[in-house]
């Protein structure tokens, strides 16, 4: 393809805070920028040059992104890949609509990964309460999750033994047809990390450093991104699985891709060190550090693959780590929302503070993130707890 040049219009599906980092990126590069979101204070919309205020699946919506846009993207991960499929009907899209399908069903992109020869948790997907009645015990304890529409532990009940198999799927169904779900086995992790990945129209493909992150209650609280905080087995298996899913996808844009690292025991005699939890086909909570860390972000990232542009492999040149700030922070002092304390927590070294311009505070609604970072891991780590204990995060 040939480079999209800046001065053109690059457009994004969805205009959450991703869509809203994005943006930034595009813009200090040149280009214009235009949302589609149905919300009229979605954060990338307040901050692009243009902001189509439809349903996703809106025609005239649709077709004012095509009339506008040179090349789309997308950020949210649950707008309708027919979408992406009707805009790349004549504009260039990464990523394009079959990837995200498959990364919108936990079923095919779990199916994917087998193909990849990749090692995934043991699971079975479960259309009927025949298939639940059929499930073996061996799966338990384990996780039954929907196949779709799930984010940030939404759509997931933990289930101990057989017996409480049943009322989860019964939980899980909300309309008259079946809610397809899938039951996976409960593994025991020593940590989780990611690999956020850029692909090219070409093929070049080029990945962040390897990021850990620390979940809590399903949502990502901390990630740390430190050379070398896994084995460097364990970092190249993540990153070579990482590189198979993206080819077998034939994937272009920015892709994230989540391990499991286990613990010593049995899943891991036979599973190996690490399995392949899922993907988001767009940049990651994960790689937001890359912003303050490292010399290309994972946003710069994204324009340069729609863009055509060359890509260059991110170079970390600070340890660090981020933090998110979830709505609750607003209501440390009680039910009446105020800010967090800022100016303390900008009076320490190293820290970069992001929010993303949502008005409402709601408990574990993401408002925004910082990153910390520092000449070394554990400079990094001291101010990071600094940091947590003055906004009231719990330490790790
Ligand atoms: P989401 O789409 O909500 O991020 P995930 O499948 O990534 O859903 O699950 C959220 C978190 O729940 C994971 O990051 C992990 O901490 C935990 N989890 C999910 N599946 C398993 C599993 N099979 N074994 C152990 N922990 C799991
Ligand atoms: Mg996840």
């Amino acid at each position: 393809m040939k480079p999209l040049l800046p001065g053109a219009t690059l457009g994004v599906l969805g205009g959450g805070q991703l869509g809203r980092m994005w943006s930034h990126a595009a813009q200090a590069l040149g280009y214009r920028t235009a949302v589609l979101d149905p919300d009229v204070d979605s954060p990338a919309g307040l901050v692009s040059h243009v902001h189509v205020c439809t349903d996703y699946l809106n025609a005239a919506g649709l077709a004012q992104m095509a009339a506008q846009c040179q090349a789309i993207t997308t950020e949210f991960e649950n707008v309708p890949a027919e979408a992406l499929r009707q805009l790349g009907l004549t504009l260039p899209c990464a990523p394009s609509a079959e990837p995200v399908s498959v990364a919108q069903d936990r079923a095919r992109e779990k199916a994917h990964f087998v193909n990849c020869g990749v090692p995934v948790a043991p699971h079975v997907v479960l259309h009927s309460m025949d298939d639940v009645n059929r499930v073996s015990a061996a799966l338990l304890p384990g996780i039954l999750k929907t196949t779709r529409m799930g984010y940030d532990g939404k759509g997931q009940v933990r289930v101990a033994s057989l017996t409480e198999l049943a009322p989860a799927w019964q939980q899980l169904q909300t309309a008259s047809s079946p809610t397809v779900c899938i039951l996976e086995k409960r593994l025991a992790l020593a940590a989780e990390c990611s690999v956020v990945l850029a692909r090219g129209f070409d093929g070049q493909m080029v990945h962040l450093p390897l990021q850990v992150n620390l979940h809590r209650d399903g949502i990502l609280a901390v990630t740390e991104v430190f050379a070398q905080a896994l084995s460097p087995d364990t970092e190249q298996q993540a990153i070579k699985a990482a590189y198979a899913v993206a080819r077998g996808l034939n994937y272009v844009g920015v892709l994230c891709v989540e391990f499991f690292v286990l613990q010593d025991g049995p899943d891991r005699e036979t599973l190996g060190p690490l399995v392949v939890n899922e993907i988001a086909p767009r940049p990651h909570n994960s790689g937001h550090h890359s912003i303050d860390s490292c010399d290309v972000s994972q946003f710069a990232l994204q324009v340069r693959c729609m863009a055509g542009l060359p890509l260059t492999t991110p170079r970390l040149h600070s340890p660090c780590v981020m933090l998110n700030l979830l709505g609750e922070l607003w209501f440390a002092n009680g039910t009446q929302a105020s800010e967090p304390a800022w100016t303390q927590v900008l009076a320490l070294p190293g820290v970069h503070l992001h929010l993303y311009g949502k008005t409402q505070a709601r408990h574990g609604r993401k408002m925004g993130h910082l990153t910390i970072t520092a000449a070394t891991p554990a400079a990094a780590k001291a101010v990071a707890l600094q940091t947590a204990a003055l906004l009231g995060i719990a330490a790790w």
